[in-house]
């Protein structure tokens, strides 16, 4: 008995998936609106569908341009094996900085194959979570500008940038930045009467001294009014001990939406990430509060490989399922980073399996949480290991 129902036969299949983008047809999984979508469907109550949460840079693509066999890959999963069988997979990514359908489009560009932006995580993706918390309070985002939209996209309805804190008071931080050459702006909110209810770090900040500067203050803040200082060291009291007598703690909430320390591109060192940012940061709050091992205050910390990306992932993904995330076997994380890729997905319960067509080269130590399932060498062994395990190439 197969272990999935395709929801087409591999013609109808190959039909409907007309992957390049000139206008035709998705895959129906990936395209059609949630709800009536094909979805994967099970053969049989006890029988769950696997699923794939791909990485992108080091496995779909590097230096900008898809891998080979990247797209074939992808087709496999779409019904292209030998059991007709469409198996659910996203793009899990910890790049970010734009919207989930800009990153898709490019891809899918790239890989002539169309990647809808359904499913496309990228590192700020999971904050859509925090949407039911914080829907109403005033939003600090931090990350280029166009954060901004996508945090309005994802559901806040009150979002203020780093730079529009500043236009609200320009002795906050009274250097140069970027955007100083244009007219001022006024600030569309008065800081002095309307407190911010949370700080996002969507995205690497573009001026680090800035941001910086204006998170200090609002973790410093009572309640998220800019215009007031608590005691630092009462603040981190706070933070130590559930007998503070200070009535303004804890701090408001910070979310990070990825920990990576380094990353790589054209240049021939890698380069830093949002993780050091997050260095500096946590070296600056730590001084503030006169304590060398303090740590940043971070109530929420996404990306790979923390625990509520993989949680949220595991959600997309049983949406493509009959039977929804319970329907859901086994999930493979594809990925070439040992690091972020494999420990997540060790960490999380998935199976790692690691490709050498990026961060990882043949020979490397894999110790502890890193070890994954297998090592194969690109992103179609890597799908094809998968099938065969999972008894679809039979
Ligand atoms: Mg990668």
């Amino acid at each position: 008995m197969p272990r999935f129902v395709s929801t087409a036969t591999a013609a109808a299949s190959r039909q409907a998936h007309s992957y390049l983008l000139a206008g035709t047809p998705a895959s129906r999984f990936a395209a059609l609106p949630a709800g009536c979508r094909g979805k994967a469907t099970l053969s049989g109550s006890n029988v769950k569908t696997p699923a794939f949460a791909f990485d992108m840079d080091g496995v779909l693509i590097r230096g900008g341009k898809a891998l080979p066999n990247a797209r074939r890959a992808l087709e496999k999963l779409r019904g292209d094996n030998p059991q007709n069988k469409e198996i659910p997979f996203i793009v899990l990514t910890n790049s970010g900085g734009e919207s989930e359908a800009s990153k898709a489009e490019k891809l899918s560009r790239k890989l002539g194959l169309k990647i809808d932006e359904s499913q496309f995580i990228i590192s700020s993706t999971p904050m859509r979570t925090l949407v039911p918390k914080h829907r109403n309070d005033l939003v600090h985002v931090v990350g280029p500008h166009a954060c901004k939209a996508l945090a309005q996209k994802y559901g806040f309805k009150n979002v203020l940038t780093s730079r529009e804190i500043r236009d609200w008071n320009r002795h906050a931080w009274p250097f140069h930045v970027r955007g100083d050459e244009h007219p001022q702006e006024p600030a569309p909110h008065d800081l002095a009467n309307t407190p911010v209810g949370a700080i996002l770090i969507m995205h690497d900040p573009p001026d680090w001294g800035l941001d910086i500067q204006l998170i200090m203050d609002l973790l410093l803040s009572h309640r998220g009014d800019v215009t007031t200082r608590r005691n630092p060291l009462s603040v981190a009291e706070s933070l130590s001990s559930s007998s503070s007598s200070d009535p303004g703690l804890p701090p408001i909430p910070l979310y990070s939406s990825n920990a990576d320390f380094l990353w790589a591109n054209e240049h021939p060192h890698p380069r830093l990430g949002q993780g050091g940012f997050l260095a500096a940061l946590r070296g600056v709050w730590a001084q503030m509060v006169d304590d060398p091992a303090a740590q940043l205050p971070i109530t929420t910390q996404f990306g790979k490989p923390s625990a509520p990306t993989y949680d949220y992932a595991k959600r997309v993904l049983g949406d493509g399922v009959v039977g929804g995330v319970d329907a859901v076997g086994d999930v493979y994380m594809i990925g070439d980073n040992p690091e972020s890729d494999i420990r997540g997905a060790n960490a999380n319960g998935w199976v790692g399996v690691l490709v050498e067509t990026g961060v990882y080269k043949h020979g490397d130590a894999l110790d502890g949480g890193r070890k994954p399932a297998v090592v194969v060498k690109d992103v179609e062994a890597a799908v094809d290991w998968v099938l065969e395990k999972e008894g679809v190439l039979n």
